[in-house]
């Protein structure tokens, strides 16, 4: 099934399985009080399937079986070439079922299918690779002691990873969590989005042919505020790795504080600037990468580039190689290949992208877009949305949107730039377009944030660590640093004569 019409993926929905039920140890099981509830398809109100709604008992369950797996070694224990296998074997498994993989993204959080094909599901099978290598290449140390001594400095596996993660890369974001963690010998209970359980569950099913033990992965759908908050209160969990929104990850700290201290990471939202100096080489190719950053995904990402900051002398000429751009990211079924931006993840956030545009209307200039778009009756799209003479302290410049919604603000010198960029409570990425190579390194190291790109946008890669300061969270995910907050340092000393 590798499509390549917009027909044959429609055809390819129609006979798709969709899982339903959670997967605990080893097993695809119903939520213990029998709840459901209705999953639809966000580019057409249909319904997609009933899954599962798993509540505290469910969870427990799941900790439970995890928490066997982990005590008896069955993974944890297993040699490392042996846990190396199994880790490659489902890199295998995920990109030979990589177009259905990538049709149930699409239908369960509306982005375009093609985009998941070419970019999420391989981007997620590179970093199951990347950590299936890793796991024997990263060693202790022996520190330094007075004579007559050993201390031997070991990384353990933590035990129960929690995971918990959203609906912007459903696929992606279990990797980024379930990969580092498995290849530290961690069982892990997963929880993804309530609003894109599918593709989770079929990565257990995957991991379970891969060769996982049983309870090793557990998967349980339901919602934030019932299995989340379950997962979270646990008091046999001891790290909850999380990635959502920052409001949701205040939460989980109260949580984790209340209930038995368990470790928390949480890589949360984020209201990331994109630099455009009037010293940049390429001005057209500048413009075409802030579309992209931006309209990507919809604008669902976590470190979109919301906010573009220009110098005065290239403003006027830079919005309108800007505006150009978006004209190329028309809301369509993403379904066909040729879409660029799909449906936003709900009717509920579409009402609140459309709440904040409404009032940004009020304060800054709309260039283009500002309104839905009617793709198909039941669906969730709206237009490319540009908006000009940004107020940098007005909502528009200082909520994350998290929709396909520019705030362009010009600026006179690069202290300005910087200030404006670090105006933010976020600090999560920015982006930088200049041909003087020090002012690129003078102003990425004021930015205060956890990623910069000079001359690109949103650069990433499952070597080298992503993740934000401030409200945007603390520590990585992604590179051999990923590794760290899955595991504990233990030393050892050993006295001898
Ligand atoms: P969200 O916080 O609403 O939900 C994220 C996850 O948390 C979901 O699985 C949800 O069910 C769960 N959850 C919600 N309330 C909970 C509770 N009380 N207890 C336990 N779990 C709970 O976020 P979202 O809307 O799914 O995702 C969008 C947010 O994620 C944005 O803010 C975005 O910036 C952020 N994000 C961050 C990154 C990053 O790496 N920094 C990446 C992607 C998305």
């Amino acid at each position: 099934m590798t499509e390549t019409t917009l027909t044959a993926w429609q055809r390819a929905a129609g006979t798709l399985r969709l899982p339903c039920l959670m997967f605990i140890d080893g097993a695809m099981v119903a939520a213990e009080d029998g709840a459901a509830w209705a999953k639809l398809n966000p580019a057409t109100g249909a319904l997609l399937g009933e899954v599962a709604r798993g509540g505290a008992a469910d969870i427990d369950k799941a900790v439970a079986a995890a928490r066997a797996s982990f005590e008896d070694g069955r993974w944890r224990a297993k040699p490392m070439a042996a846990r190396r296998d199994v880790l490659l074997r489902l890199v295998e498994l995920i990109l030979a079922n990589a177009p259905r993989l990538a049709l149930a993204e699409s239908l369960d959080m509306g982005k375009p299918v093609a985009e998941a094909l070419g970019i999420d599901i391989p981007g997620a099978a590179a970093v199951w690779r990347f950590y299936a290598e890793a796991l024997d290449k990263v060693g202790g140390e022996v520190a330094p002691t007075d004579a007559g001594n050993l201390a031997l400095v070991t990384r353990e596996p933590l035990g129960v990873v929690g995971a918990i993660v959203p609906w912007n890369f459903p696929f992606d974001m279990a990797a980024w969590k379930c990969a580092p963690a498995l290849a530290a010998g961690n069982s892990v209970v997963l929880k993804p989005s309530e609003r894109s359980p599918f593709s989770a569950l079929i990565l257990a099913e995957l991991a379970r042919e891969a060769g996982l033990p049983d309870g090793v992965l557990n998967v349980v759908t339901g919602f934030g505020h019932e299995a989340g908050k379950a997962l979270a209160l646990n008091q046999d969990v001891d790290c909850l790795a999380f990635t959502g929104s920052t409001r949701t990850g205040r939460t989980l700290m109260e949580y984790a504080g209340v209930s038995n201290l368990k470790q928390v990471w949480l890589e949360l939202g984020g209201k990331s600037a994109n630099i455009v100096f009037d010293d940049a080489e390429d001005l057209a190719a500048a413009a075409e990468a802030a579309a992209l950053g931006i309209f990507f995904n919809a604008g669902q990402v976590c470190s979109a580039n919301s906010r573009l900051l220009v110098q005065r002398g290239v403003h006027k000429r830079f919005l309108d190689l800007l505006v150009e751009q978006a004209a190329r990211y028309v809301p369509m079924n993403p379904l066909d290949p040729a879409a660029r931006l799909g449906a936003l993840v709900d009717g509920a956030h579409l009402a609140q992208v459309r709440g904040h545009v409404e009032a940004a209307k009020l304060s800054a200039r709309l260039v283009t877009g500002g309104e839905t778009v009617p793709v198909h009756p039941g669906g969730a799209f709206f237009a490319p949305t540009i908006f000009d003479d940004a107020d940098p302290a007005s909502p528009l410049c200082q909520d994350e949107i998290f929709g396909p919604v520019l705030a362009v603000t010009p600026f006179d010198d690069e202290a300005e730039a910087v200030a404006l960029a670090n105006g933010s409570c976020y600090g999560l990425a920015a982006s930088v377009w200049t041909g003087n190579i020090n002012r690129a390194l003078r102003v990425s190291q004021a930015l205060r944030v956890g990623t910069v790109s000079v001359n690109t946008v949103d650069a990433l890669s499952p070597q080298t660590p992503f993740g934000g300061i401030k409200h945007s969270g603390f520590g990585r995910d992604l590179s051999l640093h990923a590794l760290e907050k899955f595991s504990y340092l233990k030393t050892s000393w050993i006295k001898f004569s």
